[in-house]
């Protein structure tokens, strides 16, 4: 079998990468072994502001023009919703923190994002008596639904099997690359933190970061925004929330545990009162990147291996943007920004 392209995993970052494939008519095979799982339990908002520190995030104006679109045509191709707008409240916990929310609503692109008033409104069951912050323009993607209808797309379509990439099973030729019984031009390598079973790209200097989420039932929370507090409430609809995320930079494992689902239930206790049952609790590893950038770029020797992995805690609003410089870097010859680029690290 010849074809354009081998696709290693199919997260967000492999979805969006075969997007583009897809856009130029490039043929391709993509093998996912279901070994990790961040995309699919990802709480999937997308959100411009850093709500600890009310910054903006880094590109996020650019990426979002980008993302939005790319959501809104899978929304048409599958006949689905994935995207989910949504404002996020961020609770105050002091006067102080009210004065650098209004300080920073002067900046020219947060105040794209960020109301100027202050939001006092009494909610059931949620503590908040320095009142609100409201974020404009955000939202939730349901990544799961969207992974599990685009990977069905592709079955249809045989153009994914569901086995484990063995590496040393790949053979590398001077302008093509044989894996078994399918050659390709490239190869391009989207595993997420199994990057680190990868033997050509190993090196490249993941810090990953794993997460828990709970989703609770709780029918006295009326709430129809995301709150933003100790931890994020995102609501789901049938008095459904999810609850995240917790951040744990020793545990590799991808199973949930006692000690995440403690951390999460107590952070929630600090701001709602109504009762809750937790009927999911979930894990993930986010691949996140020591300098907090994507990983993108070609092998240095090897020119017909490609990688796209490092979307770290906001894969949903990167994900597209990268994929497509990728895209462009491997057929049109169009440099890549050096700060995504995998050159800062060679
Ligand atoms: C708890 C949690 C909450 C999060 N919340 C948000 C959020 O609200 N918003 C946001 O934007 N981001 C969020 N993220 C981050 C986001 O999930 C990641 O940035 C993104 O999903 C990474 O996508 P990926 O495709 O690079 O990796 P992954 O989703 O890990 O996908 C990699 C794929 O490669 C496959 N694979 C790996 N090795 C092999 C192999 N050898 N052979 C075959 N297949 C292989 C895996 O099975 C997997 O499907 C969250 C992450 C976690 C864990």
């Amino acid at each position: 079998m010849q074809l354009d392209y081998i696709i290693v995993g199919l997260g967000l970052a492999g979805l969006a990468f075969t997007k583009e494939l897809d856009k130029y008519k490039k043929s391709y095979m993509v093998f996912e072994d279901n070994s990790q799982n961040s995309s699919i339990v990802a709480g999937g908002v997308y959100n411009p502001v850093i709500l600890k520190r009310f910054t903006p995030v880094w590109n996020a104006e650019d990426q979002l023009k980008i993302a939005l679109p790319f959501y809104k045509e899978l929304e048409i191709q599958f006949h689905r919703k994935y995207d989910f707008p949504l404002d996020i409240y961020r609770i105050f916990k002091s006067v102080e923190e009210q004065n650098n929310w209004f300080a920073t609503c002067d900046n020219p692109f947060l105040s794209k994002y960020m109301s100027t008033k202050l939001i006092k409104e009494k909610h059931e069951g949620v503590l908040a008596n320095f009142g609100y912050g409201k974020l404009l323009n955000t939202g939730r993607i349901d990544t799961k639904s969207l992974l599990e209808d685009y990977r069905n797309y592709l079955s249809q379509r045989k153009l994914i099997r569901n086995e484990s990439f063995q590496y040393n099973a790949l053979k590398i030729k001077e302008n093509k690359v044989e894996y078994k019984d399918v050659f390709a031009s490239k190869i391009v390598f989207c595993e997420g933190f199994g990057l680190k079973n990868n033997p050509f790209f190993n090196k490249l200097p993941m810090q990953e970061a794993k997460g828990e989420l709970i989703t609770i039932y709780a029918p006295n929370l009326n709430i129809d925004f995301m709150i933003k507090a100790a931890v994020f409430v995102l609501p789901l609809g049938n008095n459904l929330y999810k609850v995240g995320a917790t951040f744990n930079w020793k545990d590799k494992s991808q199973l949930p545990t006692e000690e995440g689902k403690n951390e999460l239930a107590t952070k929630l206790e600090s701001f709602i009162t109504v009762p809750f049952e937790i009927v999911e609790h979930i894990a993930g590893i986010r691949p996140t990147v020591k300098d907090r950038r994507p990983l993108v770029g070609k092998h240095p020797k090897h020119k017909n291996l490609a990688v796209l992995n490092g979307l770290g805690t906001r894969g949903v609003m990167i994900a597209p943007t990268v994929a497509n410089a990728l895209y462009n870097y491997l057929e049109n010859g169009i440099e890549l920004e050096r700060e995504i680029s995998i050159a800062r690290f060679l």
